[in-house]
């Protein structure tokens, strides 16, 4: 068995482990393999293994394994930081976005959406620790912004999407995604995606009622940024 197969044994566990401490069904929790940083041949042992949903951060990157693995029905996410440059691409290349925190850009997708493909699923990110975190709009912005959004024809809008600052006490990451759960809840609009939870605080985003969580290192090893 490849190393990748086998980590994805044990990430399954441990989601399986954290649905049935939460009393979750466990099919209510969506893995999704992080693979920036990671060679084609890496995704296509993890596609032999049983995945389909990959999370890409960098465009280029992403465009360019997205040709090699043509071949497979992949299902793609964006889940990286995105510039007005980039809106285009994104539209007509992923199935899913993570990381929509402005209208600005939200709005481009919507208009560079190609007719023919499905509307582009989109998550909000919003930024639960304040300070410490660039990305993400901040609560107080996030109503008026999801109004806004679902309201844009070419997008659909599931729920929103965190990256609280890193910890490894579990009540501090317990509170950051409960707050997530707090925000959601208090839109007033159908949302059934809590996109959180990565190699390190999976078990938590599950109890705070993720539905994606988005894991790298825990599937692949660590990255090595130093080629890039
Ligand atoms: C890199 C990344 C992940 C995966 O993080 P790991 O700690 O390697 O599991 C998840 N979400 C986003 C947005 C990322 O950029």
């Amino acid at each position: 068995m490849s190393t990748i197969a086998d980590n994805i044994l044990q990430v399954s566990s441990r989601i399986q482990a954290a649905a049935k401490a939460a009393h979750r069904d466990e099919n209510s929790i969506h893995l999704l393999a992080v693979s920036k940083t990671k060679p084609a041949q890496a995704l296509r042992e993890a596609y032999a293994a049983g995945l389909r949903d990959f999370g890409e951060n960098y465009l280029q990157e992403a465009l360019g394994k997205q040709l090699e693995l043509a071949d497979l029905p992949l299902i793609w996410h964006f889940i990286g930081p995105i510039q007005s440059n980039k809106t285009r691409a994104i539209a007509e290349h992923f199935d899913w976005v993570h990381s929509v925190d402005r209208l600005k850009i939200a709005q481009r997708l919507s208009e560079q959406r190609p007719a023919e493909l499905p509307p582009l699923n989109i998550c909000i990110q919003v930024n639960v620790s304040g300070e410490a975190s660039k990305s993400g709009c901040t609560p107080a912005d996030l109503p008026a912004l999801a109004e806004a959004i679902s309201a844009l024809p070419r997008l659909k809008l599931r729920g929103l999407m965190a990256i609280p600052e890193p910890t490894e006490e579990r009540a501090e990451q317990a509170a950051a995604f409960a707050a997530v759960q707090a925000l959601q809840a208090s839109l007033a609009l159908p949302l059934d995606t809590l996109s959180m939870g990565m190699s390190h605080d999976l078990e938590s985003a599950i109890a705070q009622g993720a539905t994606w969580v988005r894991i790298g290192t825990a599937l692949f090893g660590a990255r090595d940024y130093s080629q890039s």
